[in-house]
């Protein structure tokens, strides 16, 4: 699928469920969320029948999220069922790694998986409260046993915050030195006026690029073809692992923006900050034609926007982050 602004559409993020089991600070608030009922949430069937029709219209990369992926009951069902629809060429998951080492096993034996995990410190209690009570162990735990199975395009995705975590991310690029994984620094982004005000928090990219250059010797990169995404590549020198930039406020990169979105409602969504959505559950729950449903596809893509509005007016966890 191509979009009016000649963009190739060739991935899919899914959010599985809007719910977590961490209320992390710059994505939740601490209470008071409308969460979806459960009939009003997609089905294992009825996703991989988004996946399997995603995949007839050249749709081959496909992401789980959340909410939190591996928190959705009976999640490996949903995990082997995807790992036998026929045309998937790359499958991810987005991970806050809580329960990953109860997962590693059947992720590795469906083979296909990539992941991210997101961490956004390695000190014990500031992470405890970033995430509003996560065991940083459990996270630590579920990262040491993925690199053990060998698991190939690891990242580790830390949110940069000033005054949060401005003093860990020479600790976070030092991982790189004897890990094959990639540390993925990414820009915190105002995703409504709940989570916590970014005009504080912010750091631009080109900021932390520049406080670890000094520090390291850093190379730049060249984009992999599998899962370069929007980030901008370096490795310290000598370093097993690599370092990801992603400056999504900095420097937006809607211009090469190749995904599609699908809510936990199953709302076909065009954009993460802003374009419109397709109500793909409506349409998946009448019994729908071939033609109808790639009719929602090529909707939801014409409804992307050259460039996203900036802040957005959604939840995270809502759209799948
Ligand atoms: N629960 C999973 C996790 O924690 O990785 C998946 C969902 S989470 C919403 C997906 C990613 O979005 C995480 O890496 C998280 O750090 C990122 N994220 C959430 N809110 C953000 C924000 N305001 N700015 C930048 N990244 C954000």
């Amino acid at each position: 699928m191509i979009d009016k602004y000649f963009r190739r559409i060739n991935r899919l993020r899914i959010s599985v469920t809007d719910l977590c089991n961490l209320r992390c600070i710059y994505c939740r608030p601490e209470s008071g969320l409308d969460l979806a009922k459960h009939k009003d949430i997609l089905t294992y069937e009825e996703i991989v029948a988004v996946v399997q029709h995603a995949v007839k219209l050249g749709i081959k990369s496909f992401r789980l999220t959340g909410g939190e992926p591996l928190f959705r009951k009976n999640i490996e069902n949903l995990l082997w069922m995807l790992g036998n629809v026929h045309g998937i060429e790359d499958l991810a998951m987005t991970t806050n790694g809580i329960y990953l080492k109860n997962y590693t096993k059947v992720l590795k034996a469906i083979g296909l998986f990539r992941l991210n995990i997101s961490l956004d410190s390695l000190d014990k209690s500031k992470f405890e409260v970033i995430t509003r009570g996560g065991k940083l162990k459990d996270v630590l735990d579920g990262i040491d046993e993925v690199l053990h199975l060998g698991f190939k395009n690891t990242k580790i995705n830390v949110v940069a915050m000033k005054g949060v975590n401005d003093n860990e991310f020479e600790e976070f690029a030092k991982l790189t030195l004897d890990r094959n994984l990639e540390v993925r620094f990414i820009e915190y982004m105002a995703m409504n006026k709940k989570s916590l005000d970014s005009e504080d928090k912010y750091i631009p990219m080109a900021n932390i690029i520049d406080i670890l250059g000094k520090r390291n010797e850093l190379k730049a990169l060249a984009p992999p073809m599998l899962g370069s995404g929007a980030a901008k590549l370096y490795k310290i020198n000598g370093a097993r692992g690599t370092l990801g930039f992603v400056s999504a406020v900095s420097q937006p990169f809607c211009n090469s923006c190749n995904r599609l979105r699908l809510t936990a409602e199953g709302k076909l969504r065009s954009c993460l900050l802003s374009g419109g959505e397709v109500d793909l559950k409506t349409i998946l729950r009448n019994n729908p034609t071939e033609a109808q449903l790639t009719d929602a596809f090529l909707r939801a893509a014409s409804l992307k926007p050259s460039v996203h509005a900036g802040k957005g007016h959604v939840m995270m966890h809502e759209v799948g982050g």
